[in-house]
């Protein structure tokens, strides 16, 4: 029984996410990983991690405050933390990023808001969208299980650079990726 409740994906949102968007990552990624995925309590608005100049949030603070033990025992029990959000993440050395994860460890952070096409002033896409956030989660979940970056580009392992890199990538790891999460 203890081990059954550890096997399981808590997506934490973080501020107000697409309810729509929430449901089809979780039954994608439950389909991709054969584990238990679950829709936690949002967590309110970052406002430490807000950065006035930048108009970003830090989210390094984010994923350190995804990773401390929850009040809520259910996700004390969770085995993956990933947080959801629409705001826009940054690291001091990058404009922005897609997401971030604790390398080996269990939580992971993606954002939403690049992901999508009106973002970049074009036309929304439900079914981009869908498929982009779905990679950036296995992508930041990889990162948890210790995995690099990979050079393949159809991997979902791949860094996206830009929305670019993220279309041509599939949404699985490719066979040597696979090869090292199995080891
Ligand atoms: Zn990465
Ligand atoms: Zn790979």
């Amino acid at each position: 029984m203890g081990q059954k409740q550890m096997e399981k994906i808590y997506l934490i949102p973080i501020g107000e996410v697409d309810g729509k968007i929430l449901e089809e990552l979780k039954s994608s990624l439950k389909e991709k990983f054969h584990l238990e995925v679950v829709i936690g309590e949002s967590l309110p608005k970052p406002d430490y991690a807000y950065n006035r100049r930048r108009r970003q949030y830090h989210s390094s603070p984010i994923l350190d405050n995804l990773s401390r033990p929850p009040k809520l025992e259910e996700r004390r029990r969770a085995y993956w933390v990933l947080g959801v959000t629409e705001l826009d993440l940054y690291v001091p050395n990058l404009n922005f990023i897609f997401g971030q994860a604790q390398m080996g460890g269990r939580t992971a952070l993606i954002s939403l808001v690049r992901l999508r096409e009106e973002f970049w002033r074009r036309r929304p896409n439900e079914r981009l969208l869908r498929e982009r956030t779905l990679k950036e989660a296995v992508h930041e979940l990889g990162h948890t299980f210790g995995l690099e970056h990979c050079s393949n580009p159809k991997c979902v392992m791949h860094f996206s650079n830009s929305l670019i890199d993220t279309d041509v990538k599939d949404s699985w790891f490719c066979p040597e990726c696979e090869k090292k999460i199995r080891q």
